[in-house]
């Protein structure tokens, strides 16, 4: 009796459920076609005409029945069925994933379209085309370790190139010499070399980036370079943390074996602090740096080829982040005072706490940054942890703006030289000439950035107006011309 129950129980429950969804589906098809009678009989009562005249109805999933007014646009497929993106877009994965391509591929009696081949020329574009691994060959280091140069040698090229900074240099060659030498002799097994990441706290324009660029290039090491602010956790409106590795695979031109030997140089790092106080999911800031660990200490990562998005038409392909060197770097406002509360603290155990010197040069204090620093400003120990190559870079003074003006092998102003000596003009620049220059983009506080611009604007006369006149020999730049008190020097050509 009691299982008669129970089976009855059960029969009811599947029978109760049945009704239940055909009574939903009419329901809503009734729904759906009082709303199409509704947008009918409006169209009628708007043009006059009979219900024939359809030019005001729209079309309609044939798969989930939305309009095209909330579906978007439709695919019209034979004999007036339509389908939406959506709908289409699923179908196309469910293919793409449950489809026995192979299959169809190894028989002979089929030959499948490539859609590359309508382009012209060329097919799939090279872009998304991998560079193949022989069977059983073991990647490479791309940097034999008889050939890695040791860190003064690094530094040494480094200076060519940077100004100042000095402090940071040297800390980056060294964190480079150990990270490639580990990357060479791959001793993970036996004694473990930690991974040198690192971060560079430093204002805008001091350098940052372009240390990195120039170390990549010395060493001759694929680099992505993304921002920070543009990522988001996966899934969000953004690019997800994935895609710089995505990047990297781009620039080690799709060589896989190069590209886990490369750097990644993640920029505005400090955008992506955690939020004070929010009550919405940090989806473009804690989550970033979450979702950023697994990817800093190593792991295997599935990356698009040739795109930044993950779609059915996209190859993937493993890229194992383990000997890639992540550098990040950011500006950290507001860092300094964090460090200054902290050392305050520290001197004023057992006195009224005494503000400590706050004329200490910013860059001073900024040195002392510690961990628990980083942390109150918002980086999860976890994040910073991975990161254990930490250091400073200082503000660009205004002798530093005059050396970075002149000094490094592709100056800005041997650029320009260069551009007049084609035609045969020799281009000068007196000192305070160089001063005005630093000066004036010390008050834009955009660090080396500004120069170039600065350069650019009252350079712009110069080349418009001396290749009009063949006679010009010399030119040479005053700080007159730059505070817009006087001209330029124009000395003629000496006849031979
Ligand atoms: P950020 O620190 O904001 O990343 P960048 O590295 O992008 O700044 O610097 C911008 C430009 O300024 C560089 O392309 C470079 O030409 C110049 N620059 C900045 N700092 C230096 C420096 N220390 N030595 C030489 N050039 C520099």
């Amino acid at each position: 009796m009691k299982n008669d129950d129970y089976n009855n129980n059960d029969y009811r429950e599947v029978t109760d459920d049945v009704p239940e969804t055909v009574e939903a589906a009419e329901d809503s098809a009734a729904k759906d076609d009082a709303a199409e009678d509704d947008a009918a009989k409006s169209a009628e009562d708007k043009t006059g005409d009979g219900p024939e005249d359809d030019s005001d109805r729209e079309d309609v999933c044939f798969v989930c029945r939305r309009p095209e007014s909330k579906a978007g646009k439709m695919f019209h497929l034979m004999q007036g069925i339509c389908i939406c993106a959506d709908c289409m877009n699923k179908t196309m994965t469910t293919v793409s994933t449950n489809f026995d391509y192979q299959g169809l591929l190894n028989n002979p009696n089929i030959s499948i379209m490539n859609m590359a081949d309508l382009q012209g020329e060329g097919g799939i574009p090279n872009k998304q085309k991998l560079k193949r691994r022989r069977k059983g060959e073991k990647p490479q280091p791309i940097i034999d370790i008889k050939d890695i140069p040791a860190p003064h040698k690094i530094k040494a090229s480094l200076d060519e190139y940077v100004v100042g900074q000095e402090h940071a240099k040297k800390v980056m060659s060294v964190a480079v010499y150990n990270h490639y030498k580990r990357v060479a002799t791959d001793t993970m097994d036996d004694i473990e070399i930690e991974k040198s990441n690192m971060l560079m706290i430093g204002p805008t324009g001091c350098g940052k980036t372009y240390l990195v660029k120039t170390l990549a290039r010395l060493l001759n090491v694929p680099l992505a370079i993304a921002d920070a602010t543009s990522l988001t956790e996966a899934g969000y409106i953004g690019d997800d943390i994935e895609s710089v590795i995505s990047k990297l695979l781009a620039a080690a031109d799709n060589d896989v074996d190069k590209a886990e030997q490369g750097i990644v140089f993640i920029d505005e790092i400090d955008k992506i602090a955690k939020k004070a106080e929010t009550h919405s999911r940090d989806v473009s800031g804690e989550s970033v740096q979450q979702g950023m660990l697994k990817l800093l200490e190593g792991a295997d990562i599935e990356v698009p080829v040739g795109s930044n998005s993950k779609n059915a038409m996209v190859p993937l392909v493993t890229v194992n982040t383990r000997n890639i060197l992540f550098i990040c770097g950011g500006a950290f406002p507001d860092l300094e005072d964090i460090i200054r509360k902290r050392l305050n603290k520290q001197t004023g155990i057992g006195y009224s706490a005494i503000i400590k010197d706050s004329s200490e040069k910013s860059d001073d204090i900024l040195m002392q940054v510690k961990t628990e620093d980083l942390r109150k400003f918002g980086m999860i120990p976890e994040f910073i942890g991975r990161l254990p190559v930490v250091f400073t870079l200082k503000g660009l003074d205004k002798d530093m703006l005059v050396q970075i003006l002149k000094e490094p092998k592709n100056a800005i102003l041997k650029q320009y030289q260069k551009l007049l000596e084609i035609d045969e003009v020799k281009l000068e620049f007196t000192d305070d000439a160089l001063e005005a220059i630093a000066e004036k983009a010390l008050e834009l506080d955009t660090g080396a950035r500004a120069l170039r611009s600065i350069i650019e604007e009252f350079m712009l006369d110069i080349m418009y107006e001396i290749p009009k006149d063949d006679n010009i020999g010399r030119v040479t730049i005053t700080g007159d011309y730059i505070n817009g008190t006087g001209g330029p020097l124009i000395e003629v050509r000496t006849k031979m």
